[in-house]
């Protein structure tokens, strides 16, 4: 797979912005006066699952060139790279994958991340995107180095289909003890997502909702996506998020729930008897560009402004070509300015098409989900 990539190992490289002004520290605004807040950091390109949405067998089979280990960024230079991050308004980090327990001494990383507060003081909030299927071992470690809370992805309960969805022969059971792990430790509120595709889990819909109601855990419906390019989304796999609260409603009645934060990206129902919530990420049907604080870092270093980019900006050349902190933040801060990435919500026009032009879509095993 080859990735376009934006070389900008010359801080002098990145065009300025005509009439912004550009602080090296501080809270940014890009083109969309959208600020940043969120930076999701993957810290390794492979995981144990092969979900056919995600890291299709066909594609990722055992010839697949992954990436070197002298090409990820160090726990050093991530730690570097977040606390810039943070300096710019960056309060919340959620450490991704690929399968992000698969990288060795993770635990480390957490306790550099863990360390670094916000310009007024506040923890960060610093959470991880497991598949579960380490998490029962790993749990009280995350706990222990600082981690916050978990996500875990789980897209059926039945035995026989989770297994021909992760193509890797990986039992629910094995995911549901890592998320009573969790909860046993404190990494709470733990969050459960699941992708639906039409046709193939959406059966699953009514008895995850049935399985998670009045546990604390809270469920979230994740309409399937045309990430990447390995997917073969098809528009027919959809099936939209009205129609799952729709399902689950006709079970156990529902009410809406006011946003915790203007950029949260699930809409928030309750269950009407207290018996806790549910939320639903209407990637497709309801784009949420226009509150997206999310920048991400790919394990390489590159900094990708969208979840559908195509290209990345190559901030591991100026770490470890002698940039200074001042220099990594000016290149952050006009990345960051100039940006109007909005590709869901203008998702089928030929704006959307040019964005995703070139090598396509990066891939999302590849940069996080
Ligand atoms: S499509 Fe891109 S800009 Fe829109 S919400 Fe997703 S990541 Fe953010």
């Amino acid at each position: 797979m080859s990735r376009r990539i934006i070389p900008v190992a010359d801080v002098s490289a990145i065009p300025d912005i005509a009439g912004t002004p550009l602080a090296a520290r501080g809270t940014l605004a890009d083109q969309l006066a959208r600020p940043l807040r969120d930076l999701r950091i993957s810290v390794t390109d492979r995981c144990n699952f092969r979900c056919v949405y995600c890291m299709p067998r066909a594609v990722f089979d055992k010839d697949y060139p992954f990436l070197p280990h002298s090409a990820l960024l160090t726990f050093e230079e991530i730690e570097r790279l977040a606390r810039v991050f943070v300096a710019h308004g960056v309060d919340k980090i959620r450490l991704t994958g690929g399968e992000p327990l698969l990288r060795k001494d993770l635990e480390r990383l957490i306790e550099r991340l863990a360390a670094l507060s916000t310009p007024d003081g506040r923890p960060l909030d610093l959470t991880l995107t497991t598949n579960g299927s380490l998490l029962e071992r790993k749990a009280r470690s995350l706990k222990d180095a600082g981690l916050t809370r978990v996500t875990v992805s789980l897209d059926a309960l039945d035995d026989a289909l989770f297994r021909r969805m992760n193509d890797a022969d990986f039992a629910p059971s094995a995911v549901l003890d890592g998320i009573a792990a969790a909860q046993a430790v404190g990494l709470a509120p733990i969050k459960v997502n699941m992708v639906v595709k039409r046709g193939t889990n959406d059966g699953e819909i009514v008895p995850m909702a049935r399985h998670f109601k009045g546990s604390g855990t809270v469920l979230r419906f994740i309409e399937y996506m045309d990430v990447g390019t390995s997917n073969g989304w098809n528009m027919a796999e959809v099936l939209p998020s009205a129609d799952v609260v729709a399902r689950i409603a006709e079970h156990f009645p529902l009410v809406p729930l006011e946003a915790h934060t203007p950029s949260e990206t699930a809409q928030r129902w309750g269950y009407a008897d207290g018996g806790g919530e549910i939320g639903v990420i209407s990637s497709v049907t309801r784009a949420f560009c226009g509150t997206c604080t999310r920048a991400r870092l790919s394990t390489e270093g590159k900094l990708y402004l969208c979840l559908f980019a195509s290209g990345g900006h190559d901030l591991r050349a100026l770490v470890r070509n002698g940039a200074t902190d001042d220099e990594i933040a000016t290149a952050i801060g006009r990345i960051w300015q100039a940006r109007e990435d909005r590709y869901s919500q203008l998702r089928g026009s030929a704006a959307a098409d040019a964005a995703r032009s070139g090598n396509g879509p990066v891939e999302m095993s590849y940069i996080g989900g």
